[in-house]
């Protein structure tokens, strides 16, 4: 999608700081952290959020999801503690309507609700 910023990032017109990069997904630091450690998992695809996601999509987003668990691996916190969050429509506060994965750790993470 040609005004997406994550399609931007994906196809190398933004930079960004990469930690994994595939045929299908890339995973990059986040701009802002709000943990020590604060990686985001996009699938190169455009979706604009978890909502828009099918069947079709079931292979990515597993893929997605243990991608999540070896990079809290990489970056010592598989052990400590992790959170994998999707922020999907507006009652989420979701910012980049391209559908990615929040991984956090490092420190404790407070309550969320869910
Ligand atoms: P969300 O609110 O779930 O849509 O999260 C969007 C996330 O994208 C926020 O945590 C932002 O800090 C992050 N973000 C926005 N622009 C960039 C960028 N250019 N590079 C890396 N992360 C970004």
């Amino acid at each position: 999608m040609s005004d997406c910023l994550f399609c931007k990032i994906a196809a190398g017109e933004i930079p960004s700081t990469k930690v994994y990069e595939d045929e299908e997904i890339l995973a990059f630091r986040d701009i802002a952290p709000k943990a020590p450690v604060h990686i985001l998992l996009i699938p190169k695809k455009h979706l604009a959020s978890l909502a828009e996601a099918g069947p079709e999509d079931a292979a990515l987003l597993g893929k997605m999801q243990l991608l999540a668990r070896q990079l809290a691996e990489q970056e010592g916190v598989a052990e400590s503690g992790f959170r994998v969050v999707a922020n999907s429509g507006p009652n989420s506060g979701q910012e980049v309507a391209h559908l990615h994965y929040h991984l956090l750790g490092g420190e404790p993470l407070g309550d969320i609700r869910g």
